[in-house]
């Protein structure tokens, strides 16, 4: 196969190309779909990654009626579970393929733990128990903007400095269709700003110090001479 994509590039520059280029390209197709077939319609068990049209997509409001429908609540499950998979502490509904204003968030004991005191109090990070917003709408409470790192499940092993206002209100609906609101500080608060980007197709890359950009373990990859295996599922 190498082969044969080889001998039609050389044949690309002559007027005879347009003819090779579209079979060519039938071929690229046949090729790729041959090595790429058709997975899992969404809801994915995965977190899509950064490239996928879903996550550029400006998502579509849940019906409230809908709420109890087989489709919806399989939804939720389904990113309840991936979001504990991976053991993020926050998780949108466009990142398991499904362009719907739909997020989580929970901050367990583990992370501040992992994280020790001291990083936690400058970042302020607090255990949040689980919360879920359906529809969520948010107001920025505290206009004072914190520079620290963060890292995205769909950028996977990269992180960079993001700006993010301090506080910020949220309400939405929960599982049942019940309001819900909440006052987020600190950590919280950046959560709920990335999650909320997410549902209008925004990327924390987009607003990120530029020059803070890095691959995480790029000090394991010069110790490993870059034999390090990333997984996209854990
Ligand atoms: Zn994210």
């Amino acid at each position: 196969m190498f082969r044969y994509m080889k001998i039609l590039n050389k044949n690309f520059s002559g007027p005879t190309s347009v003819r090779y280029l579209s079979s060519f390209e039938k071929f690229k197709r046949w090729y790729r779909d041959l090595w790429y077939p058709k997975g899992p319609a969404p809801p994915f068990k995965h977190v899509s990654q950064l490239g996928d049209p879903t996550l550029r997509l400006k998502s579509s409001e849940v019906v409230l009626d809908e709420l109890s429908s087989e489709r919806i609540k399989n939804i939720l499950l389904v990113l309840r579970g991936v979001m504990k998979h991976y053991k993020a502490i926050g998780i949108s509904a466009p990142q398991i393929g499904i362009p719907l204003r739909i997020i989580m968030i929970e901050i367990p004991d583990s992370l501040v733990e992992k994280f020790g005191p001291e990083t936690c109090k400058t970042r302020e990070i607090v255990p949040t128990p689980f919360k879920v917003f359906i529809n969520p709408v948010m107001q920025v409470k505290d206009f004072k903007k914190t520079l620290f790192p963060e890292a995205c499940e769909s950028l996977k092993g990269i992180s960079a400095i993001v700006p993010r206002y301090r506080a910020v209100h949220v309400k939405g609906y929960e599982y049942d269709g019940s309001p819900t609101e909440w006052d987020a500080t600190g950590w919280a608060a950046r959560i709920v700003q990335h999650e909320m980007d997410h549902l209008d197709g925004q990327i924390y890359t987009d607003i990120m110090e530029s020059k803070s950009l890095q691959v995480d373990l790029w000090k394991k990859i010069n110790v490993h001479q870059g034999k390090i295996l990333i997984k996209y599922n854990k």
